[in-house]
């Protein structure tokens, strides 16, 4: 289990398009890709492309309030994109607890199939 040691992260790479993803969605400030390793029939990850502290949501501070919501509603636009908008899951993994691998902040859409609650 990887820890937030600060360092630049394979996040930025597919930011840079140095290595091959499918964008979902991309603006300005926000990037949605589909994730190498998908845990449901759509899974995408939402991040910030700058990641400006952000390794992790703890390390949030109130000026990130803007990007944090512009992330969320991402999500939402994923999800319609996806065809999902009735039913999906946003889930950001939060330290090495959380099994959190990619100190990058980056939240996960998951749907397309019923999801089952509580996770594991
Ligand atoms: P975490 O475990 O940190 O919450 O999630 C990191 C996610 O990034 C994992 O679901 C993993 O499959 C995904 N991931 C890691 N490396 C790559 C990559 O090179 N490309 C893509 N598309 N996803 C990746």
């Amino acid at each position: 289990i990887n820890a937030d040691n600060g360092a630049p992260t394979i996040f930025d790479k597919i930011i840079a398009k140095e290595i091959p993803s499918t964008i979902v969605y991309e603006d300005d400030k926000v990037l949605a890709f589909k994730d190498i390793s998908p845990q449901a029939p759509v899974h995408v990850l939402v991040i910030p492309k700058f990641r400006d502290g952000l390794t992790q949501l703890g390390k949030a501070e109130q000026r990130h309030g803007e990007i944090l919501g512009q992330l969320l509603y991402a999500a939402r636009i994923v999800a319609e994109k996806e065809g999902i908008l009735d039913g999906f899951r946003v889930v950001i993994n939060n330290g090495p607890s959380a099994c959190q691998s990619v100190y990058h902040l980056h939240l996960h859409v998951l749907g397309g199939r019923q999801m089952k609650w509580p996770p594991g």
